[in-house]
């Protein structure tokens, strides 16, 4: 198919870039486990790899739905860490736009779902699990005080923070995943 390939393609193609290039967007990467199961044991329910706002293509890893917060466990290499953000000196060309590519589009997540009214953390991924804990739950309380006196009064900590069923509030586009078991925790309510 492709007779007018450009350089960058052939080697993007290789087998060991291609697999990097795929992490870009990978789910499951060890800090977020970790601070899935933080989160997890101080009774937290959310979902995994979720698409919060209306483009499916933009997911977060970590939302809470009910509390409208998106939390983005952010790679160094892919999204530029101010600490470890390098741009590779082989295909400076191909990369230098390809990272600046990926943090316009952070931004602009970032501003569509805020905008939306959902609050949005971003963690670098060489953050402390516990202290990316420790902020997501504050914002998850400040939240819950915030948005839940008309809701669920569940004190926090308990087993059903963010538990109840969905509200089908996104115009029933039908994305949302009912029974799919991606909460990443394992307690059924109640
Ligand atoms: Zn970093």
């Amino acid at each position: 198919m492709a007779t007018t390939r450009r350089p960058e393609a052939s080697w993007a193609s290789s087998e060991g870039v291609a697999r990097s290039m795929r992490s870009n967007r990978r789910r499951d990467t060890s800090p977020e486990l970790a601070l899935r199961q933080l989160l997890h044991a101080a009774g937290c329910r959310y979902r995994v790899d979720y698409a919060p706002g209306l483009d499916r293509r933009r997911r977060a890893d970590i939302v809470f739905t009910k509390l409208r917060i998106a939390v983005f466990v952010d790679g160094c290499f892919w999204h530029s860490c101010p600490v470890h953000g390098t741009i590779p000196k082989t295909n400076a060309d191909y990369w230098v736009p390809k990272l600046e590519r990926n943090r316009t589009r952070d931004e602009e997540t970032t501003r569509l779902l805020e905008s939306d009214g959902w609050t949005v953390l971003r963690i670098w991924e060489h953050e402390a699990a516990d202290a990316a804990c420790v902020r997501v739950l504050a914002v998850v309380d400040l939240k819950r005080r915030t948005m839940g006196t008309n809701q669920e009064a569940v004190a926090f900590g308990g087993t059903s923070t963010d538990v109840a069923p969905l509200r089908p509030d996104r115009g029933s586009t039908g994305h949302r995943p009912r029974m799919r078991g991606e909460c990443g925790c394992g307690n059924s309510a109640g």
